[in-house]
């Protein structure tokens, strides 16, 4: 999590005790140039507004599932911040009652259902119990990743299959609340996660038509794809490039 507005790197997930780094001072004085810290699912957002038909680009979220779980916002075309650079955290949507426990205290986030280490720890848990399941061969043993659940859903594995539905389903809880409270033209869902492909997207877009009222639903492009972490530099540099133009008109204007 980061504050953009002052440039600091707040927390995060697999980097416990360390909070509050002033990263863009930090990086500003090691090379000499300004330095914008973002949040990778704003960069994303950012760079599918520049790929989409202007119609589709003036709002759009773009929920990303990987290590953590954030939306990126544009909103009338322009990436929103709210007042202190963190609008989006969307992590911290409660979707599990009496769910795990969250970095940020509460219980059943939607980031210990579908992160990526939420995801794998599950069925990890599910195997130790004894689950008939093609998975079996990984349980204790490593190598457990997502690609090899995706592929086990395909090849018909129920273990794999039904702990995807049931988090497909949780996401498509926390997607409804997304598109009711923004009401966007363009969702996309994408980060590493997203790999996981239609056993765990299917059940997504059935929760959303269970949940969302139908007129939001109307030309409503929902877009699913894994993203690489190519595009997260690009959309990153595009972002910082508009603050720099930005910050240039401010200063002849
Ligand atoms: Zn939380």
């Amino acid at each position: 999590m980061v504050d953009t507005e002052k440039g600091i790197w707040l927390h995060g997930l697999q980097v416990s005790g360390i909070t509050h780094v002033a990263l863009g001072d930090l990086l500003g004085k090691m090379f000499g140039v300004t330095v914008v810290v973002e949040d990778v699912a704003r960069c994303l957002a950012h760079l599918e507004s520049l790929r989409c038909k202007p119609e589709n680009a003036r709002d759009l979220v773009y929920l990303y599932l990987g290590a953590g779980v954030g939306a990126g916002l544009i909103l009338r075309t322009e990436p929103y911040y709210g007042r202190h650079g963190m609008a989006g955290e969307v992590g911290h949507l409660i979707v599990e009652e009496a769910g795990a426990r969250c970095s940020c205290g509460n219980t059943g986030c939607l980031e210990t259902v579908v992160s990526s280490a939420s995801i794998l720890g599950r069925f990890q848990r599910r195997l130790s119990e004894g689950v008939i399941s093609s998975l079996q061969k990984y349980r204790d043993g490593g190598g457990l990743s997502l690609e090899v659940i995706r592929d086990a859903a395909s090849d018909g594995d129920r273990l794999a299959q039904s702990t995807l539905y049931e988090l497909g389903t949780l996401l498509g809880e926390a997607a409804s609340k997304i598109i009711k409270l923004f009401n966007p033209g363009t969702l996309i869902i994408g980060g590493p996660v997203a790999l996981l492909g239609e056993h765990f997207f299917e059940p997504m877009r059935i929760r959303i038509e269970q949940k969302v009222i139908p007129e939001m639903l109307v030309d409503l492009a929902i877009k699913t794809a894994p993203s690489n972490p190519d595009e997260e530099a690009v959309g990153a540099a595009c972002l910082a490039e508009r603050c720099f133009w930005e910050t240039a008109t401010e200063s002849f204007g």
